[in-house]
This record gives C-alpha cells, structure tokens and sequence, in this order.
C-alpha cells in the first residue's frame, strides 16, 4: 500500500470555508473563525500515520502558494522517513521548459530537488509525460489513475517501467494510481458511507492479485465529510498488516527486488545494479556462514544473517 497526499491549498479565505460550512464541524469552523486554517493538515495526517506505523509521500505545487511557507514542515516529517515530491503545475505533463521551471521553484522553495511526482489534475500525456519526467530525472511518477471513475486506468496494479519512444524501457518507475478521494465524492457524488465502501472493495480486489494499492487523499480533505474517512482508512489498513510506505520506499523496494541473485555454485553475485543500502536476508544451513566482498554481514539470529550489499561488485559465498 502506498500512501500519498496531493497538497493543492494550504489555506482558503473564511468566506470560502463559510460558503461550504456543511462540510465542517462546529468546532473546526469556529476555530476557522478565528484565523485557524483548516486546510493545512500535514502534521495533522503525519501524526496520524506515524501512530499506525506509516510514512507516506505529500506533493507539493508551487503555483497555489509560497513554497517557503511549507518548507519547515516538509523539513520536519522528510527527516522523520516521510516523502516530499513535486506536484506538476498545469502544463508541466508535456513541457520540458515547465517541469524544469516547476522543479527550481521546488527546490529553490524547499532546499532539496523532487525525486517523486504526481501530476495536478492527473493531468498525463501518454506520448509525452514519461519522456518529460525522465529527461527531468524523476525516479518515479504517480499520475496514470482513473479521475472520474473507479477502476485501473491500465490495468495495472503494480509498479512498471512505462516504454520510451524505442519501446525500450524507461529508468522512471511508474505507480499507477489506484484510487482518489475527490473520485469518491467529486466526480461519484457517493455518501460517506458509500466511500468507504468502495475504498475497502477496491483494497480487496489489490489484496486479492498481492498488488500495490496507490491511494491519493488531498491533504486539505481531512477535516471535512467524506474526507475524514482518511482515518478510517488507515486504520482498515492497519489490520490488514501489509507493507505500506510512500512513494519513494515502494519505488526503492521495487528496485531493489529488481536486481537478480544469479548463482553459479557456491557463489552468488548481482545481475545488474543494486540500490543503494540494499540488504539480503540469507539464512544458511548446516553451520554455513556467508562471507562477501564488496558488503558486511551481520549475524541476526541462529543460521541468520543480514547481509548489506556494498556496491555492484558485490559476491557472496555460503560455506
Ligand atoms: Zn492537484
């Protein structure tokens, strides 16, 4: 499971969250009353996540606000594991002018240049975007998802390779997008109770295939009806007991499982480049021990061993 947060706003005027008061409770929108802005929930949904045990990724867009103004809270949950990535601005899917344009405001706004991406609007171009977002250098996109309707735009639920213009694949990883909020209520018109429904269904048909689940909640939704349902979410998540991570560990695990152990006798070395901190877990029979060159082992248990891959020339030998 993959948890991620599109960051669209981070504040609105009283009159705005005045005109659509049904959506709040009586205390949030007296809170708002009085300055309180109930559309900057990062520390609020981190919190949250790091109670269950989660990280997730949050996108932020530089066109809607100052990036300067979410720079210390992006600091504080990036260096606690969560993922900060770009959130495109119009025009960057098919542009390489813009996204090179969006990707120095982001990292001119926040210190750090985006690794991850997700599209404003899910706005993608199939003859164009992953070209654009691996000239950029991304190492992985989250944008190919259904906006207006339930279902796999792709048909995929796992993580991919998109094809380049040779057909040859691309370095980008692609996480095609499982399910939006806004899909829920925006385009769905469905109840609260109706949105949880299909948000368990559509878990259940991932869990059912072991795929990846790619959910996108709006990071200004969960103070409001519908989008409260985050922390219900999360918690069905957690008795579910799968993996879940943001964006940038999926796609580190993804590459990481990428590289083939090829074995010739006793000897075992890599098929092609590992990530980096790439650890094996070996365990051995008969008193066996491994031993490596380019790497460490760390005895973890009876005949356990973590073995952390140092690099490509890395080769280990069980005797
Ligand atoms: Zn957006």
């Amino acid at each position: 499971m993959c948890l991620t947060h599109d960051v669209d706003n981070i504040t609105r005027p009283f009159s705005h969250v005045w005109k659509i008061r049904k959506r709040f409770g009586t205390f949030d929108l007296v809170r708002a009353a009085f300055g309180a802005s109930l559309y900057d929930n990062t520390m609020l949904i981190a919190s949250a996540e790091e109670g269950r045990g989660f990280r997730s990724s949050f996108y932020f867009m530089s066109s809607e606000y100052q990036l300067e103004r979410v720079r210390h809270v992006s600091d504080l949950v990036r260096k606690d594991g969560w993922d900060i990535g770009l959130h495109g601005d119009f025009g960057t899917h098919d542009s390489s002018e813009k996204m090179d344009a969006a990707i120095e405001k982001f990292t001119a706004g926040l210190g750090f240049r985006p690794t991850g991406l997700r599209e404003h609007y899910l706005r993608f171009d199939f003859a164009k975007s992953w070209s654009v977002m691996e000239a950029a250098g991304f190492d992985y996109d989250s944008t190919v998802g259904n906006a207006d309707k339930l279902g796999f735009r792709v048909g995929l639920a796992a993580p991919f390779h998109p094809p380049g213009d040779d057909w040859n694949p691309l370095n980008i990883l692609e996480l095609p997008l499982t399910l939006m909020d806004t899909t829920l209520w925006g385009y769905l018109k469905r109840t609260e109770e109706e949105g949880m429904k299909d948000s368990l269904a559509m878990m259940q048909a991932v869990e059912d295939v072991e795929g990846l689940f790619t959910l996108l909640w709006h990071q200004e939704s969960v103070r409001m009806v519908g989008g409260r349902i985050y922390w219900k979410i999360i918690d069905s998540v957690k008795k579910k007991g799968c993996f879940v991570g943001s964006g940038a560990e999926v796609a580190k695990w993804w590459r990481g499982r990428s590289v083939p152990l090829v074995k010739k006798g006793n000897l075992i070395t890599l098929g092609g480049r590992p990530p980096d901190g790439l650890v094996l877990h070996v365990e051995t029979g008969d008193g066996r021990t491994p031993h490596v060159t380019s790497g460490s082992v760390e005895k973890t248990g009876a005949q356990r061993y973590a073995v952390v891959v140092g690099g490509p020339d890395f080769a280990m030998e069980v005797n």
